[in-house]
């Protein structure tokens, strides 16, 4: 890792204050970057290797009338709503990316001009042309109105010569680009519609985009965009009322609600349907932060045993010499202070679901005994000469790679074959980067209603940052980002950069960890990289991102050790590449240490 780059707050604002927060058709000059020029150089040929580039990413040539023939067999096979979901969401990955590709290639580009770019590249991939009629964005106000026709829709084309004039639209992937691009330029997720549509009998189609929530019954156009019916589409909507988010003790999942729409989403939530009706033991691996335990509930909500109680364990939290009791349960006087008996959370979950957060933290003793519980059905508690048998779905999850454990001796094999019966890998926020600007949105919703605040939206240069934002903490650490930019904006406000990487002079050191990460500098001109893979980080390796480190905090920052303990912290796990272990080994703690550490920090 090359030595950080010291970016001021005054740099960082000098580069980014060229960006302004708002954009419409009327500011749009002919010579303004991106143009259909610029955007046509950036296509490249190689038939020599066999591929296309577009902004360094890789494109292939489709012909039409292959296109209608997968539409046709699709809606042959699995009808038009499927057919119509499908597509959709196959557009608005591309719209996306596409949205991504032009942020990073012109990143000082004037808003108007780099959102008007994303039409001209569509119809540059001979989707469509497409005439801007109008479009206007406020980033402050988190408002936007698009107006746009379409002049012959390859999809329309292929759709009519197979079904002919109809009466609903039909250009649904082309839909669901326009929507993943303004999702993603604008960071707030966009609704269109298209009102009229070549397959319907007009001479061209026209598209009209709002915000979700400005949409009446909108969960008729979100049903597209999800690939389950579990996923949440009132999140984008009416914020709940006030009285309907208890405190997260009492109900910590009722007010969290399932987002997505990227294709790594879905098809873990395609994987969570198909295994949920069954009584497998289901086991989820993922990064920390990536929301297992909320897939977990899930899982369980939406299978038979939904009405029987959901019980969570973090094996990480609790000490090795009372885990023994707390899942399986103490009869009175077993030991010193055990004055009552009580049943464990086996017991506690009978009939319903056992989750067991961060698996890989049991110790070998504890291991054997849950093995031994899930071979035979039925527990012993500690101290008890009966056994109970016990009814239980067990749902586990880790972040270390548990064969990486067995292979060091630390993890029974046999268990880990008992555990993995249906593995769902859950993906970084990184591989889901077009959920972020849901995620963004919904989470401004939610702690706003929570914390009684009312913000309007993230400025065109928080926007950019979180967009471009690695997230080793994953969603967990976008959660903090906003709720912390939701208490700290102005009232009536949009939430701005200082406001989510911490206040006033705090937010120097926070951002340049972004910059570090983040490609808010730009690389104007250059082909788009993938980022270089991160070495096995040896003990020790942190060492040399200290002394930057200890310079910013001797330039009389005034770090609390809670800040430091957490730069440190982040920056091993940045280094290690999310592997926890290997982050621990480089500050010298022990994996259920340094998750301990980091759970403790991440408490408000
Ligand atoms: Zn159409």
């Amino acid at each position: 890792m090359s030595k950080p780059p010291r970016v001021s707050l005054a740099e960082m604002s000098r580069v980014t204050g060229k960006m302004l927060n708002h954009g419409d058709s009327q500011h749009l000059t002919a010579g303004a970057a991106p143009t259909l020029d610029d955007l046509t150089q950036s296509l490249h040929f190689s038939p020599g290797d066999g591929r296309i580039w577009l902004n360094g990413q890789r494109m292939q040539l489709l012909h039409t009338t292959s296109l209608g023939a997968l539409r046709r067999e699709l809606l042959e096979s699995i009808g038009a709503e499927r057919t119509r979901g499908l597509l959709t969401r196959v557009g608005y990955s591309a719209g996306a990316r596409d949205a991504q590709l032009l942020r990073e290639r012109w990143p000082n580009a004037e808003p108007g001009s780099l959102f008007a770019a994303g039409p001209r590249m569509h119809s540059l991939e001979g989707a469509v042309k497409v005439e801007p009629l109008h479009f206007e964005f406020d980033f402050e106000r988190g408002t936007y109105h698009g107006e746009f026709l379409w002049h012959h829709s390859s999809e329309a084309e292929v759709h009519q010569a197979d079904f002919g004039i109809g009466t609903e639209p039909a250009c649904w992937m082309q839909t669901g680009y326009a929507i993943g691009y303004t999702s993603a330029m604008i960071g707030r997720l966009t609704i269109y519609r298209e009102v009229e549509c070549t397959c319907m009998g007009h001479h061209r189609c026209r598209l009209i985009g709002k915000p979700a929530d400005e949409w009446d019954n909108v969960e008729e156009d979100l049903r597209f965009l999800n690939a389950e019916a579990f996923v949440s589409t009132t999140a984008y909507g009416v914020p709940q009322q006030a009285a309907e988010l208890p405190g997260d003790d009492q109900r910590p999942y009722a007010d969290k609600e399932m987002v997505g729409v990227s294709s790594a989403f879905n098809a873990a939530c395609h994987m969570l349907r198909r295994v949920a009706p069954t009584a497998a033991t289901v086991l989820f691996t993922g990064e920390s932060g990536v929301g297992k335990e909320l897939f977990a509930y899930m899982l369980h909500q939406i299978s038979p045993r939904k009405e029987q109680p959901f019980v969570a364990v973090n094996c990480a939290a609790i000490p090795e010499t009372l885990i023994e009791s707390e899942l399986f349960g103490v009869e009175r006087g077993a030991y010193t202070g055990a004055s009552h008996s009580r049943p464990g959370r086996f017991e506690r979950a009978s009939g319903g679901t056992l989750f067991l957060d961060e698996i890989g933290t049991l110790s070998l003793v504890a291991q054997g005994k849950l093995l031994r519980a899930l071979q035979e059905g039925e527990i012993e508690r500690v101290g008890g000469v009966r056994s109970v048998k016990v009814d239980v779905r067990l749902v586990a999850a880790t972040n270390v790679d548990l064969r990486e454990e067995i292979r060091q001796g630390r993890f029974r094999e046999d268990l880990f074959f008992r555990l993995n019966v249906f593995p769902i890998h859950l993906p970084p926020l990184r591989d889901r980067r077009d959920d972020i600007p849901l995620l963004m949105g919904y989470f401004m919703r939610h702690y706003g209603q929570k914390h009684q605040r009312r913000v309007t939206g993230f400025t065109a240069r928080a926007v950019d940052a979180l967009l471009n934002y690695h997230f080793p903490g994953n969603i967990r650490e976008l959660q903090n980002l906003v709720e912390r930019g939701v208490i700290y904006a102005d009232e009536g406000g949009p939430i701005d950069l200082p406001h989510l990487f911490t206040s006033g002079e705090e937010s120097q050191t926070s951002y340049f960890s972004l910059a570090q990460t983040g490609r808010l500098t730009g690389h104007g001109g250059a082909m788009p990289t993938a980022p270089a893979q991160q070495e096995t980080p040896a003990p020790g390796a942190l060492l040399d991102v200290l002394p930057a480190m200890l310079r910013q905090q001797a330039q009389g920052k005034g770090w609390s050790l809670d800040q430091l303990e957490s730069t440190l912290i982040l920056a091993a796990v940045q280094r290690a590449d999310g592997n926890l272990s290997a982050a621990a080994r480089m500050l010298g703690l022990t994996r259920p240490q340094l998750s301990y550490r980091m759970k403790k920090l991440q408490q408000p």
